[in-house]
């Protein structure tokens, strides 16, 4: 029989309802063994993840806010469950768990422990419905000293553990350090666990349940109604997931490329839809849609350094990296001129060392002038038809400054596969419609 892991996010696991249509899918196919879930999300626009009011506990016991304060933050989590036990007419109590968690996280079990128990309490109530083996995360999923994933272990570990079991459920998002406390992959994380655990199982397909019919060309809450992406590969997605499309974990290719297992998205709440195939290689594409999609990101700064004569220094470059290496900054881009260096980096992360940093950049190079700019936005255009299309950098450049959008930024990849732009991020919205509006629906 040929395995299938299929990993369901928070929105698909939100309340009873959607516990039973996953329930539906899985049981539709004996071939969907292996089942990771998420912890429940939102059920509403308005309404908070799991995973948050996890957070947000830990937060008020680490500031030491008063026990009834805590208390009432625990009870709404609990409650998220206890209604979905309820509705779903299961006879089991998880008050002891409910209980223990509470008491760990009261005595310093750290950040990624509160975190991680909503996908482990969510898990246990799925293999309880479904009547599968509870595997814990815990036991399979590791990490070394440094906190870096241990990709060898977690194979030769998991991949026994699943051969015990027939059908089981893995809870997403977390796994073990070497001392035995619990860490978790960065937000969104359940998605790699969902690819960890098929390439431990030399799965044939790992389907990714979501709330969309697939990868699509944009993202939905800027264009309305974009078109699904059919088959895109795993580099075209490795890029649009990095550049915000936020429907898979940027790193949740990995495991799965590594074993050629392809992935399929698809729509828990419209299961007869065919979602979007990620595969290792895609000969064909769509000649109607030249780029495969758009995707892009708030919130970087430009930091640019001028000197005389900067092209005719060796080792001009060398310098400034090395400044931004000191300081654990990685760059996303390093448009250059003659005499000007330009370094595009997170906002986020420069802002907790600027002054530092440029400080340091000007008694290495002895610069002219160095500034820094933020407010910028990149757009990644992406598409595996692009290298063989004449003229597709032109239509991008004229589909954005035909919507009086100023281009800051231009970086086309060695490999043709993207372009990115880089733009003020108050014309983020307006030049990514653009984008569209040019490759895709006139
Ligand atoms: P899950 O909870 O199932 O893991 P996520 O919220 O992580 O789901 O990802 C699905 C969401 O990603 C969609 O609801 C959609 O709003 C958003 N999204 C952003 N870009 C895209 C895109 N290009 N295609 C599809 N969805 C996208
Ligand atoms: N529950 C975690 C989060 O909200 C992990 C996940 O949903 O994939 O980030
Ligand atoms: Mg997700």
């Amino acid at each position: 029989m040929n395995v299938k892991v299929v990993k369901f996010g928070g929105s698909s696991l939100a309340d009873a309802e959607h516990f039973k249509q996953v329930a539906q899918i899985i049981k539709a196919d004996p071939s969907r063994r292996y089942v990771v879930p998420s912890a429940p999300g939102k059920r509403f626009g308005s309404d908070i993840k799991v995973t948050d009011m996890l957070y947000k506990c830990y937060e008020l016991i680490r500031e030491r806010a008063g026990r009834e304060i805590i208390e009432k933050q625990y009870s709404q989590i609990v409650q998220r469950y206890e209604s979905i036990i309820k509705e779903l007419g299961l006879d089991f109590d998880m008050s002891g768990e409910f209980e223990y968690v509470k008491n760990a996280m009261l005595h310093s079990s750290g950040r990624d422990y509160a975190a991680s128990r909503g996908e482990y309490l969510n898990g246990i109530i799925l293999a309880k419905y479904l009547g599968f083996y509870f595997i814990d995360a815990e036991s399979v999923i590791f990490f070394r000293e440094n906190g870096t994933f241990d990709e060898e272990k977690t194979n030769e570990v998991l991949s026994a553990e699943l051969k015990l079991h027939e059908y089981a459920v893995i809870p997403g998002f977390y796994g073990c350090m070497p001392n035995g406390t619990i860490k978790t992959f960065s937000r969104g994380g359940s998605d790699i666990t969902g690819s960890i655990v098929a390439r431990a199982a030399q799965a044939d397909l790992y389907e990714n349940w979501t709330d969309v019919s697939g990868f699509l060309m944009t993202d939905p809450r800027i264009v309305e109604n974009p078109c699904t992406i059919d088959t895109i590969t795993y580099r075209e997605l490795r890029e649009l997931s990095y550049m915000g499309a936020t429907v898979l974990h940027e790193d949740a290719i990995f495991p799965v490329r590594y074993a050629g297992i392809p992935i399929n998205i698809r729509n828990t709440n419209r299961p007869e839809d065919r979602g979007t195939m990620i595969v290792a290689n895609a000969e064909s594409y769509d000649k109607e849609h030249i780029i495969t999609g758009i995707a892009g990101k708030k919130g970087f700064s430009v930091i640019t350094i001028e000197k005389d004569m900067m092209n005719a220094e060796i080792g001009f470059g060398r310098k400034v990296l090395e400044v931004l290496e000191d300081f654990g900054l990685s760059f996303e881009h390093l448009p250059s001129g003659i005499d000007t260096m330009s370094v595009l980096l997170s906002t986020a992360a420069l802002d907790s060392c600027k002054e530092k940093v440029l400080g340091a950049i000007n008694s290495v190079t002895s610069p002219d002038s160095i500034t820094v700019e933020d407010g910028v936005a990149l757009i990644a255009i992406v598409g595996r038809g692009m290298i063989k299309a004449k003229g597709t950098a032109a239509r991008v450049f004229d589909a954005i400054s035909s919507s009086n959008v100023n281009i800051r930024m231009i970086d086309q990849g060695s490999c043709e596969l993207n372009i990115i732009v880089g733009i003020d991020e108050n014309d983020f919205e307006t030049a990514i419609s653009a984008i569209y509006k040019e490759f895709v629906k006139k």
